[in-house]
């Protein structure tokens, strides 16, 4: 096929497609699948040979947002029934920390719901990586507070943190419709605002959330443009209690043409199967590791994911390794621009800088490819998208804010 022999070879060499061909990826038919899913595979293999970095998520804070983020769980009037607690003690959080490195894990994320941090939170956050790192200085911090005021940045750079999360989501042009107590602009600014303090910047999607196939490619193109590091790709938990809770969109074969997507849009870039994984992806989860290269180990923030031991089983059984702590995630030539920029936003980053959302939560358009497709091969939903679907959502009830062992 003409478009996946032409994406393989740009992928190969690090260019990235037009915009025409990202949408076209996304309106391939089911019969085409393997095809995307082993051309996108080339590409990752090229740039992350077969290793899965992984990743492990601390709720520092719970529940009891001020935002009104219509897919999040933690939201503002949510009903979803979840966990809810104030900020964990700095030993309780790097207990949750250290069970997930034990697991595999490269990667920390310390996640707290709310608008954005106070200077006290960021006091909080520092005490928190102080103590994770004291136990292992090694493993890579992510930070994911909300949105960032001036100085944040800087201060939790300083205090040890390699990475900040802050997804854009969604396009800017339907982000209104998603959020209404803070903006796309708002979003992307707090990205800069990281980026420019010198923190590897982790930004990425959630889709199935009603958006166009336009919309998909939009914050895409816009999430490489930011230069985003890692682009983890959530796929909405429709949480019984949320505006979003009848929004099934997503069919297995949807979620690996979003990510083959999101691959060819960043060949070199860590993209990450975040929330929604064991919900959308469910039998076809190892599929997806042929175009990712990065994975959430165990649960997620609010919902429970499959066990630690069956995250490293699948890895293993698909032919994939865990990458060591030693290891680079990013090609050198990837890192070496990342640090570079942070070089040289870093010492003028009020210049850079001018952010609430949160870590893994957890339609389309049609073009004249998909028009032709058979009815039966066009994105579908998976249930009837007015059922509310508990029997997949599994709020969690174990690990940070509870008695019980963390699933890592
Ligand atoms: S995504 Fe973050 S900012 Fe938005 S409602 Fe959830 S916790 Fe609050």
């Amino acid at each position: 096929m003409d478009l996946l022999d032409t994406l393989t070879a740009k992928g190969l060499r690090g260019e990235i497609p037009t915009r025409e061909e990202a949408l076209a990826v996304l309106a391939t038919t089911d019969d085409e699948l393997l095809d995307v899913v082993a051309a996108a595979g080339k590409v990752r293999r090229r740039w992350f040979g077969r290793r899965v970095k992984l990743n492990y998520l601390v709720n520092l804070k719970s529940g009891l947002c001020p935002e009104d983020c219509s897919y999040c769980s933690q939201r503002l009037g949510s009903k979803a029934e979840i966990l809810k607690y104030t900020w964990l003690k700095p030993d309780q959080a790097a207990d949750a920390a250290r069970a997930g490195v034990a697991g595999g894990a490269k990667r920390v994320c310390l996640v707290a719901s709310g608008r954005g941090p106070t200077d006290r939170d960021i006091d909080r956050v520092t005490d928190t990586m102080a103590a994770i790192k004291e136990a292992d200085p090694q493993v890579e911090i992510c930070v994911c507070l909300g949105l960032l005021s001036d100085n944040q940045a800087e201060r939790l750079k300083a205090a040890g943190a390699d990475a900040y999360n802050h997804n854009l989501n969604t396009s800017e042009g339907t982000y209104g419709d998603i959020t209404t107590t803070h903006t796309y602009a708002d979003r992307v600014d707090t990205v800069q605002k990281a980026h420019g303090a010198g923190l590897s910047a982790c930004s990425g999607l959630i889709a199935g959330m009603g958006e166009s196939d336009e919309d998909l490619v939009d914050v895409v193109f816009a999430l490489r443009e930011l230069g985003s590091d890692s682009v983890p790709v959530n796929f909405l938990i429709p949480f019984e209690g949320t505006p979003l809770a009848k929004e099934w969109n997503l069919t297995p074969q949807r979620c690996l043409r979003i990510l083959a997507m999101v691959r060819f849009v960043n060949p070199d870039t860590e993209v990450r199967i975040a929330g929604g994984r064991e919900v959308h992806l469910r039998s076809m989860q190892p599929l997806g590791l042929h175009i990712a290269n990065s994975i959430f180990l165990g649960d997620y923030l609010t919902s429970e994911g499959q066990a630690g031991q069956a995250d490293l089983d699948m890895i293993k059984d698909a032919g994939f390794e865990v990458e060591g702590a030693g290891e680079a995630t990013l090609p050198r030539h990837r890192a070496d621009v990342a640090a570079a920029a942070a070089g040289s936003c870093g010492t003028a980053a009020s210049a850079c800088g001018s952010g609430g959302g949160c870590g893994p939560c957890g339609g389309h358009a049609h073009t004249p490819e998909a028009e032709a497709a058979p009815a039966a091969q066009a994105p579908t939903a998976e249930g009837a998208a007015d059922e509310l679907r508990s029997d997949l959502v599994k709020v969690r009830r174990r690990g940070a804010g509870t008695e019980l062992a963390p699933n890592a």
